[in-house]
């Protein structure tokens, strides 16, 4: 079975099938995809599963790396951090590494560059490679992947610069944009199915997973994957249990997450769940290494009830995995955690442990109710949350910018 029949599987028959209706508008155009690294990093994930894909479906499509010394992604990384608000400038030595890095690049890349009819550009690394490609012939995009709402100003204003330039942008959120010369589209983030993370897995691997961890599968877990981050109020997720133990005594809280051992503020946070968590043996603070997806998987197909109790939050991801295994997920009401939990349909939006907590007994006393919004989140994310959707709307934005558009429906 090629990897199309596999989606095909998951995502639906008519969803490959439309795939293929819009690739026909788009058969012979030469696409290329740029980022700055082949490994590592949610970008070089997607694409690692994008790029074959596109290819199945009988797009020319490539996908370039640029490559640079260790001040040029030390000067990428900063960029980085000052564009989702940190205050730092960049050196003018660093810049000039960056500016020099794509200029090497553009002319190995150039004469591929120059030819195709779309060239995807992610994130700030490969930015510049725009204007030093000045005999293109397509339309080139910039997807950006992070949040750059509020830059710290005198980096964005650089890096604008190279930006402008471009046909159109690809933001991940509305609330994560720019204002920019062009035309921005909003392609939210999705899952990839078919990944450890995500694949069906057995029963009896899920229920050995929780056994090892020292907990009781028959009795009810709620769980919450994330990052130990005060953002991800993990504090409030232990009071929220606390006070639906009352009503269910027999109630399990597995918070999950690891990166806390290179992030001294993770370690302080880490710290202060395990303070709050010492007087309850059902609490199991699970610190994971890097990697442990297939861990992951099978704690959210697991847990009865999924909390991702943010207080500020991006998009979420771990909201569309425990949604995708048929979870309900208890959701701060925040960032893309509104997009993706539909209040009292394929979860809650809570506002503070109190209500998380009401929110939580209702569902576990109602187990009818519990497994339809489940279901119904699966069905969510389904439709909206696969990387099928993503290359459709890469593919409907293709056809838009090769072909026009005389008329248009703007959404409010
Ligand atoms: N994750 C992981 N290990 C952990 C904690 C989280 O692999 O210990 C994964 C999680 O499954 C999800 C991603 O990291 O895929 C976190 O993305 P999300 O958007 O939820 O939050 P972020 O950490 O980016 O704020």
């Amino acid at each position: 079975m090629n990897e199309l029949e596999r989606y095909a599987e998951v995502a639906g028959k008519d969803v490959i099938e439309h795939l293929r209706q819009l690739t026909t508008l788009l058969r012979g155009k030469r696409v290329i995809h740029v980022n700055s690294t082949r490994e590592g990093g949610g970008v070089a994930e997607i694409l690692g599963k994008l790029v074959p894909l596109m290819q199945q479906l009988g797009l020319d499509t490539t996908w370039e790396i640029i490559t640079g010394s260790e001040d040029f992604f030390l000067c990428t990384k900063s960029f980085h951090n000052a564009l989702q608000g940190n205050a730092i400038d960049i050196p003018e030595l660093l810049l000039n590494v960056y500016e020099e890095t794509n200029a090497q690049n553009a002319e190995r890349l150039r004469e591929k560059l120059e030819a195709a009819d779309i060239v995807f550009i992610h994130d700030p690394q490969p930015a510049p490679l725009l204007k030093l490609c000045p005999n293109r012939n397509g339309k080139w995009i910039w997807r950006c992947h992070i949040d750059i709402s509020r830059p710290h100003r005198p980096v964005w204003k650089y890096l604008q610069n190279y930006i402008n330039d471009y046909d159109a942008s690809i933001f991940s959120l509305a609330d994560f944009s720019q204002p920019l010369p062009h035309d921005i589209f909003i392609v939210p983030p999705s899952i990839d199915p078919l990944s450890e993370k995500n694949i069906d897995i057995a029963e009896d691997e899920v229920a050995s997973v929780y056994k090892e961890f020292g907990l009781d599968p028959e009795l009810p877990i709620i769980l919450q994957v994330s990052r130990f981050d005060r953002f991800k109020d993990p504090l409030g997720v232990i009071q929220a249990y606390k006070l639906a133990k009352k009503f269910t005594p027999s109630l399990q809280l597995v918070l999950a997450g690891g990166g806390a051992k290179d992030d001294p503020e993770g370690e302080v946070v880490l710290e202060e769940v395990r303070v709050a968590a010492a007087d309850d043996p059902d609490i199991h603070i699970l610190f994971l290494p890097p990697g442990a997806d297939r861990t992951i998987n099978a704690l959210q197909r697991g847990a009865d009830i999924v909390l991702q109790k943010s207080l500020r939050e991006g998009f979420g991801l771990t909201v569309t995995e425990a949604m995708w295994k048929g979870k309900p997920v208890i959701g701060g009401d925040v960032g893309g955690i509104r997009l993706q939990v539909i209040n009292h349909y394929t979860g809650f939006l809570v506002h503070a442990p109190e209500g998380a907590a009401l929110r939580m007994r209702y569902l576990l006393s109602h187990r009818d109710k519990l497994q339809a919004m489940g279901h119904k989140a699966r069905e969510f994310v389904r439709e909206n949350f696969l990387i099928t959707r993503l290359l459709r709307d890469y593919l409907s934005l293709m056809v838009v910018l090769i072909y026009g558009v005389e008329e248009r429906i703007e959404l409010g």
